[in-house]
């Protein structure tokens, strides 16, 4: 028989690569962008063709490069950010993996110029897919200039992949909206096809968000300012005046760094929600900056999603900040005690860590919200109650002017010591308990609920995998080996009809031919003790137990997967875990049923216990 394994060729191997890097014209677009970025270009301007599919140029003003290092560029793995493993932790750059260009030049036709600071010739390097055609010296400006021709020229089968062209072009505004709102004091423009799209004068991020959404968002944005020795949050929230049906302009950024967390986009509709309805999302332009050692960017090709050290403890820091923010401006008339009697907890609790996850939701935990004619009673009340808040909170130093806003510190003090004990302004947060390793109970207003922790955990699930088709962003954990599966004819036929759709939910599941397949990933949220072959034959045979019609294969897809990934009754749970999937319950669309139809919670009126205790 001899030998059957061969090492792929570099150049499809570096094809291959590629498409983790680069998808679509906007991940070249991004790429390009940030490199011009951590150039220190002031100046950045874009040319884009069809939808960025014939033509993408990238101008900047920034340092350049030499001969030696515009050649090094576009090797994989060559990067000027980074040295060495443990620089991942303080990573100030948008790019350290050295792998876009590299990307870029494997599936398209490349040219560079490129010129330093005080150099009076720079190089010119044309590439087609990773073959050097040309290298020579070039007279240019400072700075670098970019030019990407006929993306995967050499790729049909991922040519053919690319949607319409203005379903590209969203893509691509997407991308330069988040470089553009990171990065408001470098000037941006971008043409299609010869039409001047946007024109951004470097200026400060108020003047860059009215130059993308237009002038009369500006007396609908509030301030959000809070500096913490753990984070530093900032930016401006829409009043409620901005809210929209569809989700789409709320913009997160860590560290500069665009990034989409579910979690803290929850953290920030919790803060609204007495004041904007539920099916509405708020407009916002929310920047943390947290030590880069607290996080870890390098879970993701595209560095979109990222890893907080204690992601809990983040999204207190924002709720507060927000409903902060939104109190400062009288949008929320004060603060209610269901924040704080949350964030009092990790006091009172020291072994947990706390959050108001049913309070978040609005309707549950006790408290009181005051009415927008707040008493000077219930003004010293908020105030104090800030005050608590962020003393309460590890780390959290304030600034005390900012505290309450108009009030002065003298005033703040007395009132603090003054009411310090007043006891009924405090309720306890109750944190849920689990009972038979299989419901959990909670505390509400009227009475408690009852969270099945299988139905709830298959509804999350579920909807988190529709939604990484949805966005055709899947999270992906490698496998350490792939596995090998055999399966029969049969179901070899519907595994071809349901990969792709697996494989968007985060599996990497290649059909190896002759009934064979190859698991070499599987999704993110899946637990990691967990055997990726016998998983993918329990989602198999759910699946198979009622093959859908044409159209609905995606959900059924999903569903099987959910009911096969989920955590199971009779596992026992943490305090944090339960909190955790109390709040990803509740941030569901459909938090009521799981996607087999069972309750995910029911709840019991304080009313009917009292009937049920006296009666008999
Ligand atoms: P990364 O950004 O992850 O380092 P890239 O492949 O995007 O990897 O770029 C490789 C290297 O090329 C960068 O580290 C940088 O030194 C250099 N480089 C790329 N683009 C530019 C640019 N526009 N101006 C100056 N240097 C650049
Ligand atoms: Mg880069």
């Amino acid at each position: 028989m001899g030998e059957m394994i061969k090492l792929l060729p570099d150049s499809i191997a570096n094809q291959i690569a590629a498409g983790e890097v680069i998808q679509r014209p906007a991940s070249v677009v991004k790429e390009l962008m940030e490199n011009a970025i951590d150039a220190e270009a002031s100046e950045i301007k874009i040319i884009v063709k069809n939808a960025g599919k014939t033509l993408i140029q990238v101008i900047d003003n920034g340092k350049g490069m030499s001969e030696i290092d515009a050649r090094m560029s576009f090797e994989r793995h060559a990067t000027s950010k980074i040295r060495s493993a443990q620089d991942l932790f303080t990573i100030r750059t948008m790019g350290f993996r050295g792998e876009a260009l590299a990307s870029v030049a494997a599936i398209a036709q490349v040219e560079m110029k490129t010129c330093e600071k005080d150099a009076e010739l720079g190089t010119r390097l044309v590439i087609n897919g990773s073959v050097v055609k040309k290298q020579e010296v070039c007279q240019s400006l400072q700075g670098t200039q970019l030019t990407v021709k006929n993306l995967f020229y050499n790729v049909p089968a991922r040519r053919k992949f690319l949607k319409s062209d203005p379903v590209e072009m969203k893509h691509l505004l997407d991308e330069f909206q988040h470089i553009a709102i990171a990065h408001a004091n470098v000037a941006l423009s971008l043409y299609h096809n010869e039409n001047e799209i946007y024109h951004l004068p470097a200026s400060n991020l108020r003047q860059r968000i009215l130059g993308i959404f237009g002038k009369r968002y500006n007396e609908h944005l509030v301030p959000i300012e809070e500096d913490a020795s753990y984070v530093k949050i900032e930016g401006f929230i829409g009043k409620p005046k901005l809210g929209k049906k569809t989700r789409g302009d709320q913009f997160l950024f860590v560290n500069q760094r665009y990034i989409k967390s579910p979690y803290l986009n929850h953290a920030i509709k919790s803060a609204y929600e007495d004041i904007l309805s539920p099916e509405l999302h708020a407009f916002y332009v929310v920047f943390l900056q947290i030590d880069p050692a607290k996080i870890d960017v390098n879970v993701h090709p595209t560095k979109e999603q990222i890893k907080f050290e204690d992601e809990r403890l983040i999204y207190n820091y924002v709720r507060v900040a927000v409903r902060h923010a939104l109190g400062k401006y009288s949008i929320v008339p004060t603060m209610d005690f269901n924040q704080l009697s949350a964030l009092e907890g990790k006091r009172q609790q020291s072994s947990e860590m706390q959050k108001d996850s049913f309070g978040s939701l609005g309707k549950y935990e006790d408290g009181s919200v005051y009415s927008s004619q707040a008493t000077s009673k219930i003004e010293r009340d908020n105030l104090k109650n800030w005050e608590k808040v962020f003393e309460n909170l590890d780390g959290f130093s304030i600034d005390q002017e900012n505290v309450g806003g108009e009030s002065p510190n003298a005033v703040l003090h007395s009132q603090v010591e003054a009411e310090m004990d007043d006891e009924h302004s405090s309720i306890r947060y109750k944190a849920p308990v689990q009972v038979h390793d299989s419901y959990l109970i909670a505390q509400i207003k009227s009475g408690i609920m009852v969270i099945d922790q299988q139905a709830a955990h298959e509804r999350i699930l579920f909807e988190k995998y529709l939604e990484s088709v949805r966005e055709q962003k899947s999270m992906t954990q490698k496998t350490l080996f792939p596995s090998t599966l055999k399966l029969s004819p049969a179901d070899a036929e519907i595994t071809r009809n349901v990969l792709p759709f697996v494989n968007q939910m985060g599996f990497e599941v290649e059909d190896f031919g002759q009934e064979t397949i190859i698991i070499h990933g599987v999704p993110a949220h899946m637990k990691h003790d967990e055997d990726p072959v016998s998983i993918f034959q329990e989602i198999l045979e759910r699946y198979k137990k009622e093959i859908p019609q044409e159209g609905q294969i995606e959900e059924k897809v999903a569903k099987s997967m959910a009911v096969s990934t989920a955590q199971k009754r009779g596992k026992r749970m943490e305090a944090h875990e339960m909190e955790l999937l109390i709040d990803a319950l509740f941030a569901c669309e459909n938090p009521y049923k799981s996607p087999a139809g069972r309750n995910c919670f029911i709840t019991i009126e304080l009313s009917e216990l009292v009937k049920r205790l006296t009666t008999g």
